[in-house]
């Protein structure tokens, strides 16, 4: 399950802003609507994902966060066609002797607030208009500061 906390206008892990009263979490939702909407934006729905969640690393295993890191880095490097990233984060992520996603409660999670220089929040707040050209950046910043 993916959560996130709002503490002071700001998320608790990436620090983004909340906006239009959202939190963090809140934004990244519409951008998963915005994608119903447009295939060329649900094109990119693996790297809407993985930017969101690699900013989040307390919904992940430390082993889940390594795992989707790497996938995201070799993705992003070799510049992989959206089946072919499918295709490997299936073979991955199939029969892994340990858990992807965090057990812990959300309540006892740990958030370590990072700061980066491009959010979801850069994403929602320029608009459905301009959400391919925002998430490609947002990408490319993230694969900058990993
Ligand atoms: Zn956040």
């Amino acid at each position: 399950m993916i959560d996130s906390r709002m503490i002071d206008g700001y998320c608790s892990e990436c620090g983004a802003k909340e906006q239009d009263g959202l939190s963090c979490l809140e934004q990244f939702e519409y951008l998963l609507v915005w994608e119903h909407d447009d295939p060329d934006l649900y094109a990119l729905h693996f790297w809407t994902v993985s930017n969101y969640m690699l900013q989040h690393p307390s919904n992940f295993t430390r082993e889940g966060y390594q795992l989707t890191k790497s996938l995201f880095v070799e993705a992003y490097d070799n510049n992989w066609e959206t089946p072919y990233i499918l295709k490997r984060n299936r073979e991955l992520t199939t029969n892994k002797p340990f858990k992807i996603t965090n057990p812990t409660p959300l309540a006892e999670r740990m958030r370590v607030l990072r700061t980066w220089s491009m959010t979801v929040n850069d994403v929602y707040a320029a608009g459905e208009m301009k959400a391919i050209e925002s998430i490609k950046k947002w990408r490319t910043a993230i694969r900058a500061e990993l």
